[in-house]
This record gives structure tokens, C-alpha cells and sequence, in this order.
């Protein structure tokens, strides 16, 4: 991993309120430094806090993100439901689509390639998350899940310009359990492999997701295939974000 152009998501999944909002005050702060000019921060708070965190980040280096759509692009009778050009409409910039807390009540494939899909034609950039159970690790068939989860995703998409791939294991994600590095390495050439293959791309950006703290992080940073982040439980707290981005780039 470089200095430039690295990734550090912030998923707050269900958490956070109004007052949460003062904390992020500090990474934006952190964000002004010359040092981060080309680090890519951004966070992914839960939708009611969408439009505070797009006019507070407005005209700062910080972004902000959705953490998941509806598959339809605009508008539809689908109550509790939220679409990408609603999200698009508050200057929001980026979604997660696929994350394994979704998939595993019931989002499948198909309709992850819909919200894809809908997401990309709202201009909304991609943190598509992908990854295998422990049950699939045990079994030998992480390969086969990933290529498989990436390949229908991704289906009938050409361009990965605005995707950014994020490898969770599902087993890593909460647990504060961690792939060894040397495991970790090999999963990414043989991810960026297939992804540059398929999309006929020199560089995708590829993101870890599960676990991450700021002393983990110092470890995964030797990974050169690892573009970044994509933080759950630690980017709740501004501190440890910050020190996970500050023991990062060096
Ligand atoms: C996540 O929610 O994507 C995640 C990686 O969570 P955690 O960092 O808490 O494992």
C-alpha cells in the first residue's frame, strides 16, 4: 500500500444520532492536513443522518455514503424503502451494495446487481462488499463464493471506474477475528487477478473490510493490493478512526 489515493470508509450501520455528528467534526479537521490530501475518507452514517452529514462535509475533503438502496432507481410504492436518486438528490456520493449484514437476510445477487445498476446511473460510486461464511472458508469454497458473488454482482457491468471492491470475510466482520496476513495476501492477487481479467482493468481498487483497528491496520498496510478500508465498529469512534487512518499513512 502508498500513501496516495487510499481509501478509509466509515460504516456506522445502525448506530449513531444528531450528537454523533460533532465527533466527525475531528476527522474533518484531520482531513484538511496536507499529509491526507490524497486520502479518501468517507462516511457512511444510516440514512436519517444522510443530510446532516452531506451539508456538514459540504465543501471539505470528507464524503459521504449511503449503506445500502433500493433496487429501483427512483420511486415506487416500496414503504421503508429509500432509492439511489433520493440518496443522489443529497449530494451523497457513494453506497455500499452487498454488505454481508444485508445479504444474510436474504439480498441475493440478482437484486445487488439492480441496485448496482440503479446506483451507477445516479452517478453514486460503488463500495461493493463481497465475502465468504466461516462454513464456505471451512469448506474450501471461498474462492468459488467470491468469484461467483462478484461475476452476478457485477453482471452486465463493463466498467469498474466507479466500483470499489471491498473483501469482507464474513467471518472477520464484528468478531475482531482477523486473516492471517500472509492468507490475506494471497486472497487479494488471486481477487485482483480475476477483477483485472474480467473487467480488463490494471487497477482496481480493492478495500478490506472486518476488524480493523489502528494496530491491525499497521499489518495490512504491507499488502500492496490493499487500497483501503472499509471500517464497521471502530469508525463509531473518532479517535480510533483517526488512528486508524494516522498509523495508516505515514
Ligand atoms: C463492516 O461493517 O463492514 C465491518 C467491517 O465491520 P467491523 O469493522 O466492525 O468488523
Amino acid at each position: 500500500m502508498t500513501n496516495n489515493n487510499i481509501y478509509f470508509i466509515a460504516n456506522w450501520k445502525m448506530y449513531g444520532n444528531l450528537n454523533s455528528l460533532n465527533s466527525v467534526k475531528k476527522v474533518i479537521e484531520l482531513s484538511k492536513k496536507k499529509k491526507f490530501k490524497n486520502t479518501n475518507i468517507i462516511y457512511c452514517p444510516p440514512y436519517t443522518l444522510l443530510n446532516d452529514f452531506s451539508k456538514l462535509t459540504k465543501k471539505t475533503r470528507v464524503k459521504v455514503g449511503a449503506q445500502n438502496c433500493h433496487e429501483f432507481e427512483f420511486s415506487g410504492p416500496f414503504t421503508g424503502s429509500v432509492s439511489p436518486h433520493m440518496i443522489a438528490s443529497l449530494g451523497v456520493k457513494y453506497i455500499i451494495i452487498g454488505h454481508s449484514e444485508n445479504r444474510s437476510i436474504g439480498e441475493n445477487n440478482s437484486t445487488i446487481n439492480k441496485k448496482i445498476i440503479s446506483s451507477i446511473k445516479q452517478k453514486l460510486k460503488i463500495i461493493f462488499c463481497f465475502g465468504e461464511t466461516l462454513k464456505q472458508k471451512k469448506r474450501n469454497e471461498t474462492n468459488h463464493v467470491l468469484k461467483k458473488q462478484i461475476s452476478e454482482g457485477l453482471k452486465n457491468i463493463k466498467k469498474i471506474d466507479n466500483i470499489l471492491f471491498a473483501y469482507e470475510p464474513v467471518w472477520s466482520i464484528g468478531t475482531g477475528v482477523v486473516p492471517k496476513i500472509s492468507d490475506l495476501q494471497i486472497q487479494m492477487r488471486i481477487l485482483k487477478k480475476f477483477i483485472s481479467k474480467k473487467f480488463k482493468s490494471k487497477n482496481p481498487v480493492l478495500l478490506y473490510g472486518g476488524s480493523v483497528n489502528q494496530k491491525n491496520a499497521i499489518l495490512f498496510k504491507q499488502i500492496n493490493e490493499i487500497k483501503g478500508f472499509l471500517v464497521g465498529g471502530a469508525s463509531q469512534n473518532s479517535n480510533k478512526f483517526i488512528d486508524i487512518i494516522k498509523k495508516t499513512i505515514i
